[in-house]
């Protein structure tokens, strides 16, 4: 992070505008309304992680692809990398909602799993 950064806080509706500022050798955040937010912002600013959602190949399913995602956020700037490894992946239905699809999924902490049931083609 340089300097000073503006985050808008998507913890809840409100919105708010935080500033994370470098200052005397720490971060100062303003700007914030509630500690969920400060540690939204403190996350945004030094470590920016998402959930990565997507789809995958599927053969012999009713559909053709299969929608996955992270079980959790991975880092932001593995998600073009990890998008891409879902290209790679090729799989046989029957598949069931929250399988487990890869494990540590683009070396990172968390799983890729189905958000579906995938049935056979009839
Ligand atoms: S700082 Fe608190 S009140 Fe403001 S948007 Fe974030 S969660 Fe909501």
């Amino acid at each position: 992070m340089n300097g000073e950064q503006q985050i808008t806080c998507i913890v809840c509706p409100l919105g708010c505008t935080i500033t994370v500022a470098k200052e005397r050798g720490g971060l100062k955040v303003s700007g914030h309304e509630c500690r969920r937010g400060e540690k939204y912002a403190l996350q945004e600013a030094t470590d920016p992680r998402r959930v990565l959602t997507g789809t995958v190949k599927v053969s012999g399913g009713f559909l053709p692809r299969l929608p996955v995602k992270t079980t959790q956020p991975i880092p932001k700037e593995n998600i073009l990398k990890a998008a891409r490894l879902l290209n790679s992946i090729k799989l046989s239905a029957p598949l069931r909602c929250g399988e487990l699809i890869v494990a540590n999924f683009a070396g990172s902490d968390a799983d890729l799993i189905a958000t579906r049931d995938l049935g056979t083609k009839r």
